[in-house]
């Protein structure tokens, strides 16, 4: 028997449902949720949240696994072509995210999301939350402008590096098609 290949650039689901609640921060009946199912290799069934106000523009999002998992507490890549810069990842609201090669470390905030994204993805992610530094660090701007440049490169696949979320609730992943399970 012929197994066909798994695709690896799955398109994403639609949403499966959407519904209107009152708005968390302006209090308004225009908050819209959407929620979709997806399965994730290597990972399994995740439910996305996406959330926002048509009001006062507040959004959120989540995604909460629906499968009790395992704990894994860090997933490491070694990224070291372009072709790994298309690997999934699934980042949770507790998840710690380092790049040892910059000394690069983002920890958790009351603000952190969860996200489905893949390591490019993930940079630019981490070129925002790096960006947003500057306005708050003036004295250390230059610094700050040389990580932006590294990580610029990183998601040209000009320059090598290494990818690990650290997550102890287990909800995080780097979906590596060569992952052991
Ligand atoms: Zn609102």
């Amino acid at each position: 028997m012929v197994q066909s290949a798994t695709t690896r650039t799955k398109k994403f689901k639609p949403f499966e449902s959407s519904f209107l609640i009152s708005c968390p921060v302006c209090k308004e009946k225009t908050f819209t949720v959407m929620q979709r199912l997806d399965r994730i290799p290597y990972f399994g069934e995740v439910l996305e949240t996406f959330a926002s106000c048509s009001n006062c523009k507040y959004k959120t999002s989540d995604v909460l696994p629906v499968e009790e998992k395992k704990a894994a507490a860090l997933h490491k890549k070694a990224v070291s072509k372009e072709s790994h810069l298309s690997l999934r990842l699934v980042k949770s609201k507790n998840a710690t995210v380092e790049i040892p090669e910059i000394g690069l470390l983002i920890k958790p905030g009351s603000d952190s999301e969860a996200f489905i994204t893949n390591i490019e993805g993930m940079l630019d992610r981490i070129i925002d939350t790096v960006g947003g530094f500057k306005a708050h660090h003036p004295d250390k701007k230059a610094e700050i402008e040389k990580t932006l440049k590294s990580l610029q490169q990183m998601k040209k696949g000009k320059k090598k590096f290494t990818l690990i979320i650290r997550d102890k609730s287990g909800q995080s992943a780097i979906l590596d098609e060569g992952l052991k399970k």
